[in-house]
């Protein structure tokens, strides 16, 4: 846990939700890219906003930070409406946006030194930048950080002083292993102090590994919400294992080389059938797996339905 992370009620006490969005509409002139959309964001929990390009993600979290003008819907974030009350959410808000807007001329030190005196919150730069490997470039010029460099500039900035909500737009987008795994790291100590994180990512491991709740966006409208566990279980588990080369599958089974593979609404039911027909004739089974549907199979399967 951070120096300076105070902690917060866990999640479903009474403080509530941390966001909650209703009925959100965004236009760009005629052309509605947020096309009514509802969201709960429980204190203390990862949310993990997904979708296609184009989907309205980067709209949706602006308007939950305050930077862009909603056409309709309720929208409360922390208890307040960022199109009014953006000022006050900003003492309680790390926002991290898909391009940074810093100062090219001030040094990575000096870009931290002055957001210290920006924000309400106390932290230090020194955390910072051992946070995400930033010590070495601390005199270097913000314009010759390279682009990954610059985004973890970016996310030092959002989680300055561990705010009650962090807010991050792709933040592990163009970063090498080493500072994504640095990412994720920052973000855990974040929720291990209670607090709420909402982020977008097109990886879905991430998503899988971090988020306690996803939402998938397709053109403008939230198609799949819940937890990880709610939305694979929607979705049928599969199985597969290799035959001998003088076996038949058994009836409705079809066989892909000499491998078979079952997608199953009831797995333990349709995996114990099958397991009981190799037993009942001697099948030697070869690299027999089960598993539950995953993250990548509902993405795709929205993709095809959509
Ligand atoms: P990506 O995954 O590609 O980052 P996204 O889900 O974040 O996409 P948005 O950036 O919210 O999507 O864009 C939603 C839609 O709105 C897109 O079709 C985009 O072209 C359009 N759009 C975004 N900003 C503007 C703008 N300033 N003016 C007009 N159209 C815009």
């Amino acid at each position: 846990m951070t120096e300076t992370a105070e902690r917060l009620p866990p999640t479903g006490t009474a403080t509530g939700a941390a966001i909650e969005v209703r009925g959100l509409h965004v236009r760009y002139g005629d052309f509605e890219a947020v096309r009514g959309i509802d969201l709960d964001v429980r204190r203390g929990e990862l949310f993990a906003l997904l979708g296609t390009n184009g989907a309205g993600k980067t709209t949706t979290l602006e308007v939950l930070e305050g930077f862009r003008a909603r056409s309709a819907g309720d929208v409360r974030v922390l208890g307040l409406d960022p199109g009014t009350q953006r000022a006050a959410l900003r003492d309680r808000m790390g926002v991290q946006l898909q391009e940074g807007g810093f100062v090219d001329e001030l040094t990575v030190g000096e870009t931290l030194e002055l957001w210290g005196k920006l924000v309400a919150r106390p932290d230090r730069p020194g955390r910072l930048l051992e946070r995400f490997d930033l010590v070495a470039k601390r005199d270097t010029r913000v314009s010759a950080l390279s682009g990954g460099e610059k985004r973890r500039l970016d996310l030092a900035t959002a989680v300055w002083g561990s705010p009650e909500l962090v807010v991050l737009d792709e933040p592990t987008t163009g970063l090498d292993p080493e500072s994504r795994r640095r990412t994720w790291d920052a973000v855990q100590e974040l929720q291990e102090a209670g607090r709420t994180v909402v982020l977008t990512t097109h990886y879905l491991e991430e998503a899988e590994a971090l988020a306690d709740r996803v939402a998938i966006m397709h053109e403008g409208r939230v198609v799949v919400a819940g937890s990880l566990g709610e939305i694979v279980a929607s979705r049928p588990a599969r199985f597969s294992a290799t035959l001998p080369d003088d076996v038949t599958p058994p009836d409705g089974v079809e066989l892909d080389g000499r491998t078979v593979r079952v997608s199953s609404d009831d797995l333990q039911r349709d995996l114990t059938a099958f397991l009981g027909w190799a037993a009942a004739r001697g099948v030697q089974l070869s690299d027999l797996r089960a598993a539950p549907a995953s993250l990548a199979d509902v993405y795709h399967s929205i993709r095809e339905e959509y």
